[in-house]
């Protein structure tokens, strides 16, 4: 399971240079104009995985906004093979939360890769993977982010229950009680 804004992309309502895709959106009665910038290796990152996992985008985006974005990355759905929007997640303290139990799946073999803490409420201390939140920068540090966790991710594929490789490798319990 991925998170969308942030981990594959950063979208902005202001005008963004060398951004690599431009949709607009009419949201209550608004029009807006979105320019996004595409996470280096985004679409490397999602073919990797596509071969051995079902990909779900579970973003706490409103659905008017990220399904037109994820209809211009992967228009046949070929990676993605779900989508879950901002109407799936929890609003528990002004932010909204996670909770991997509305998707019906066995919690042994989910992990979620997310830019939030906030977002790894619940169960999902044990399943979040986190990664650096991305706002467009090309750095080679930044550059590699993806890829880098590609390793830890495929590994997962041969786990009778990824919980406690995620929890021994990112250690999340440790980190969100110390914030
Ligand atoms: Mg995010």
């Amino acid at each position: 399971m991925l998170d969308l804004d942030e981990t594959l992309v950063h979208a902005s309502l202001e005008f963004m240079e060398q951004s690599h895709l431009q949709f607009d959106v009419t949201f209550k009665e608004q029009d807006y104009h979105v320019w996004v910038k595409i996470r280096p290796h985004c679409l490397e990152f999602l073919e990797r995985l596509a071969e051995k996992f079902e990909i779900i985008v579970f973003t706490a985006s409103q659905s008017i906004y990220a399904d037109k974005l994820l209809n211009l990355i992967d228009p046949d759905s070929r990676l993605i093979k779900h989508r879950v929007f901002r109407n799936s997640c929890l609003f528990v303290n002004e932010n909204y939360v996670k909770d991997l139990t509305v998707l019906n799946r066995d919690l042994s073999k989910i992990a979620i890769v997310d830019n939030s803490p906030q977002a790894f409420g619940y169960q999902v201390l044990s399943n979040g993977i986190p990664i650096k939140s991305w706002f467009g920068d090309t750095s080679d540090r930044q550059e590699v982010c993806l890829l880098k966790l590609l390793p830890f991710i495929e590994s997962l594929a041969a786990a009778d229950d990824v919980r406690p490789h995620i929890v021994n490798r990112f250690k999340l319990h440790e980190r969100v009680s110390a914030l």
